[in-house]
């Protein structure tokens, strides 16, 4: 991922991790358990979702007309007040199928019941980092728990300090997250000048923008970033910039819920920390990278008139090895021994991937989720070939569809 070259060999595996890569290897010593001829197929990164809700898969396609205040309010709010540990757990199932059938090896996921969650997580062998998902109607008192909890429950689980945003978070429950930012030194992670009401409605609460007012508190001492930034002014691309923030960008919920469009140019042209994600299924409504890495490559291009506004490799090192950086995944990030085997491999024969003018362009213009043949997390191969090795779609889809009766 340094540039967008690409080597012909060969990647070995040893458990976890990425015991060698580099040119085909005539004869070695080594047994393996598998050998895997990839036939002039592309081996990558797993794909980073570097901004979910996973388990509002249960609201795919369920309210598909509102703007995202209403949305919100009319739609989910009363919907998750149902929500239990059972519902979270098969509809995260459901959110990792798709995540594996699109290459997505890691999600970093705000949302709640997270021990339900976690425990679906470690049995599908997916990596699973938790965002805190703090407001005034919940999860305050949790969030330290949890912070010690989930970073001590499994490798493939972890927990970093989050809210959900400015305008469902007073000013007191916002400095008590900052006292917990400085007694850990942990990064924190919140939804951020997602719509134009949102930073109108700050502006007149605080006379300033959210990321003024969170870097004045101190919540970003000690890193993190936001979710969106559609709405984003100079000023506050400056304090993300000075303080190596993330900005997480989320394409297609921002245009179905009708937020905006992000200058995702503006954030490259001061070289900032970037990364991707899905935002939830419920204002998506796919879960798909391959689609937030296209919209972000070429929205720019609409309002700078530049076909060339955005590179492509920018945009997919944004979502494998930002998205890894960003949620703390500082072994996951790129393909190198030593390093965590979450790899994918893209399949070379699908129509959308040929002809091989430039493979980098194939995967951000024209690829989309078919073009994923195999999927691996932590060594562990859990999508090959449209089968998954620990999931059962057939109970996935029975379990969810018996749920859903009582949400809905
Ligand atoms: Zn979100």
């Amino acid at each position: 991922m340094k540039d967008d070259s690409i080597t012909e060999g060969e990647l070995w595996t040893d458990n976890d991790r990425i015991s060698y890569i580099g040119p085909s290897v005539e004869k070695t010593d080594k047994t393996f358990d598998r050998e895997i001829d990839c036939k002039g197929n592309l081996l990558m990164p797993g794909l980073k979702n570097a901004h979910t809700h996973s388990s509002m898969t249960f609201s795919r396609s369920l309210a598909d007309e509102y703007c995202l205040d209403d949305w919100l309010h009319k739609a989910i709010f009363p919907r998750e007040a149902k929500l239990n540990a059972e519902s979270i757990y098969w509809f995260a199932k459901l959110a990792y199928a798709d995540y594996l059938a699109g290459g997505i090896t890691s999600c970093f996921d705000m949302y709640f019941e997270k021990e339900a969650n976690a425990k679906a997580a470690v049995e599908t062998g997916f990596r699973h980092v938790f965002c805190g998902a703090a407001n005034d109607f919940g999860g305050m008192k949790e969030l330290e728990g949890y912070y010690e909890s989930l970073n001590n429950y499994d490798p493939l689980v972890s927990f970093i300090y989050g809210f959900h945003a400015e305008y469902t978070t007073c000013e007191e429950n916002l400095k008590k997250i900052s006292e917990l930012a400085h007694k850990y030194e942990a990064p924190v992670f919140t939804h951020i000048s997602e719509t134009k009401a949102e930073v109108d409605g700050c502006i007149k609460r605080y006379g300033c923008t959210p990321a003024v007012l969170f870097d004045r508190l101190g919540i970003f001492d000690f890193g993190g970033g936001g979710f969106h930034c559609v709405w984003f002014t100079d000023e506050d691309r400056d304090i993300f910039k000075k303080r190596g923030l993330w900005s997480v960008f989320n394409a297609c919920s921002n245009l179905k819920l009708a937020s905006g469009i992000t200058p995702v140019y503006k954030f490259i042209e001061k070289d900032m920390n970037i990364a991707i994600g899905t935002d939830g299924a419920g204002s998506n409504n796919a879960l798909s990278m391959f689609r937030e890495m296209y919209l972000d490559t070429v929205l720019s291009n609409v309002e700078t008139h530049n076909a060339a506004a955005v590179d492509p490799f920018t945009i997919l090192k944004a979502g494998t090895t930002g998205g890894a950086l960003c949620m703390g995944l500082k072994d996951c990030d790129v393909l190198a021994e030593g390093k965590k085997a979450d790899i994918i491999m893209i399949d070379m024969k699908k129509p959308s991937m040929q002809p091989e003018n430039n493979i980098v362009r194939n995967i951000i213009y024209s690829a989309d989720n078919s073009v994923v043949k195999m999927t691996m997390i932590d060594g562990k191969i859990l999508y090959e070939g449209g089968r998954y090795s620990t999931l059962d779609m057939d109970e996935i889809i029975r379990e969810c569809g018996r749920l859903q009766k009582d949400l809905v």
